[in-house]
């Protein structure tokens, strides 16, 4: 196993979000190649950071910017298991590195009521897709698998475990404030 993967890509992100001239169209796209080369092969995530939980999917930060510029986490998806309707407020990149997952799309309708807008889109491995606020930031993620673990490794433009975001309620107007955390207080060595 070898995390030299992960260490380059840090490296890259940290270059790409310290060009501050940047607008958020040319971030992504420079993001998604960096995260295609990241999940282009699945030989470098310890499994400290590959683990289920039988009851809940887990978020455990790989790499945090210290300067909260940007994120990088792996979603680890049980069988079965899913996300609530929820946003980000932030820019997102999403590499599939293990298994698949399907992600359903919402907007608010001119009544303020939110609806699923047909649009679903499934990842498998080695697959990148882009959340935003300017491109459609609301959805809901499943692993598409009933009978094995699904991993994803999410990059945002924000310390996504601190960021106040939403759940949603399709059907209707509303939405609740959550702070999402992290599943574990340790993060990635990325030097061995
Ligand atoms: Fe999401």
């Amino acid at each position: 196993m070898s995390q030299t993967r992960l260490l380059d890509a840090v490296k890259k992100l940290t270059g790409l979000v310290e060009k501050t001239d940047l607008k958020e169209p040319e971030i992504l796209v420079q993001a998604k190649k960096i995260m295609c080369d990241l999940v282009s092969q699945d030989d470098w995530l310890d499994e400290t950071f590959a683990r289920p939980h039988p009851e809940y999917y887990q978020q455990y930060l790989l790499y945090g910017d210290p300067l909260d510029r940007f994120s990088l986490v792996s979603f680890v998806w049980a069988g079965g298991q899913k996300t609530p309707v929820h946003d980000h407020t932030v820019w997102g990149v999403i590499g599939m590195l293990r298994g698949a997952e399907t992600e359903r799309h919402f907007a608010f309708n001119e009544d303020n009521v939110l609806e699923e807008t047909g649009k679903v889109t499934t990842l498998s491995q080695g697959d990148v897709a882009c959340v935003s606020p300017s491109i459609g930031d609301i959805h809901q993620v499943s692993n598409a698998f009933q009978d094995q673990t699904s991993i994803s490794i999410h990059l945002y433009g924000g310390n996504i475990g601190k960021i106040q975001r939403h759940v949603f309620y399709p059907g209707t107007s509303e939405r609740k404030r959550f702070v999402s955390g992290y599943s574990s207080n340790v993060a990635a060595n990325l030097w061995v």
